[in-house]
């Protein structure tokens, strides 16, 4: 197995090879290295039992310079601070790169939402949020689902906030369900982003994708949306599909419908009539036209990149790449879409509810669709020109797109000059 890696430990290194390049000051770089403000505290919580635990909270603002901090929260027993911290930088530059007026911020409980009732998980999270509505607010720092947290967390964690402020606030927290200040589009926005951006480079590189093969590891928000999507929109023919128990392959092409109607009766793709098991160390190796990783961290690495033959990474997941696979993948000439530029139609769509919260008015699917096209189009084009121009893998000119913008904002703000 490869080692893990300390996530925070991998966001500083990837921000250290773009300050070398953009030639940033020695200050700037030890600033731009550690977030601006960090909050832990204990949350003591009753149970439903009568007995009381203690779980740790946190909240991570990376960096406002550019706008208010954003980024989600999650609830999950191995969430530690570190994990906040590399979540909270790569939230700094996924706002940059996708050019949206916000900074970057995390936040997480420690605890296993999956052993706790509905009456524990909204006692926690407005617990949570009564530890917070000190620093977060629509123009200071806007948390988000994330991992194991869900629509109705946000929308007890609102309601929460506007109990303590006694305004209407929704603008507080994005991710909310549609019938209560959400977006519509929100749903798929991930997916949706990600299939821009594909569609996009298909277009520059000259590739007509139509009829080729795609393979997606996950299978969950992500994963099955960009399965329905890459079809829809892109004609790709969707292989081979995974979740944490395997994954299944088809040559002639995998229904969107059937894999996710059998995903939910069974509880796993595994078993999908007139289809093969395959494992999800042979689905990342099958020679498609793009792999999407929609599932974990660490599952790209110097153990299998090598025997890849996708032609185009299109990830979805957050760090499912290790450094060291990059390098790899950029000798091979696999082009290779980077997390926090790829899956940004997540925050975009985000940022779109927050703005429609602003003015208490609200769009259309298709007016959404069309703000979320043009935001994924624009940072594609811009990280690409980049890339193309510096003959540079395309994460590490997505981190020079970012980290320009971000240093800029500090430097106009005369924070460092
Ligand atoms: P999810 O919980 O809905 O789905 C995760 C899927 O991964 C599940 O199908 C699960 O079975 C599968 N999985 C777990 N372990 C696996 C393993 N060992 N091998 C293969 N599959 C495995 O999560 P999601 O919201 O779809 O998020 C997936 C990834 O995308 C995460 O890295 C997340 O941070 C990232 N992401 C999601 C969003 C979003 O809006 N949902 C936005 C940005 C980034």
């Amino acid at each position: 197995m490869p080692q893990q890696v300390d996530p925070f430990v991998t966001a500083q290194r990837q921000l250290d090879q773009a300050c070398e390049l953009l030639g940033l000051s020695d200050a700037m770089q030890q600033f731009l290295r550690v977030p601006m403000r960090e909050h832990r505290f204990s949350l003591p919580l009753q149970m439903d039992d009568g007995s009381y635990q203690v779980f740790e909270g946190y909240r991570v603002q990376y960096n406002d310079a550019r706008g208010p901090a954003k980024g989600g929260i999650r609830f999950h027993p191995e969430e530690t601070i570190s994990t906040v911290r590399a979540l909270a930088a790569w939230m700094t530059w996924k706002t940059a790169v996708v050019d949206i007026p916000l900074g970057g911020g995390k936040g997480g409980v420690t605890c296993n939402p999956k052993a706790m009732t509905m009456g524990e998980l909204e006692r926690l999270s407005r617990a949570y949020m009564r530890h917070v509505a000190h620093i977060v607010g629509p123009d200071r720092d806007i948390p988000a689902p994330d991992v194991y947290t869900t629509p109705q967390i946000m929308a007890w964690m609102m309601d929460e906030y506007e109990t303590i402020t006694g305004r209407h606030l929704p603008g507080v927290i994005t991710g909310k369900p549609v019938s209560l200040a959400g977006s519509l589009g929100r749903g798929d926005a991930t997916a949706r982003g990600g299939v821009y951006v594909v569609r996009e480079a298909s277009r520059a590189l000259g590739l007509d994708l139509h009829g080729h093969t795609a393979a997606i590891q996950g299978y969950g928000n992500a994963g099955q949306h960009v399965h329905a999507l890459s079809g829809e929109l892109l004609g790709l023919r969707v292989i081979a599909v995974s979740d944490s128990q395997g994954g299944i392959y088809c040559e002639k092409g995998i229904d969107a419908a059937a894999a996710a109607a059998h995903k939910r009766e069974t509880g796993s793709v595994r078993g999908l009539p007139g289809t093969e098991a395959i494992s999800n160390a042979e689905l990342l190796e099958l020679p498609v036209a793009v792999l999407f990783p929609a599932a974990l961290e660490n599952v790209i690495t110097e153990h299998n990149a090598d025997r890849m033959r996708a032609k185009m990474v299109a990830e979805l997941a957050n760090g499912p790449t290790t450094p060291e696979a990059d390098d790899i993948l950029f000798d091979k000439g696999v082009t290779l879409f980077p997390d926090f530029m790829c899956n940004a139609g997540g925050v975009t769509v985000s940022y779109l509810e927050q703005v429609q919260n602003a003015s208490n008015y609200y769009w259309t699917l298709a007016q959404v669709h069309e703000r979320l096209d043009a935001t994924m189009s624009r940072a594609f084009e811009a990280v690409h020109r980049v890339a193309s121009e510096r003959q540079i893998p395309h994460r590490l000119a997505a981190y020079l797109v970012a980290v320009e913008r971000v240093a800029e904002a500090v430097t106009i703000r005369g924070w460092i000059r």
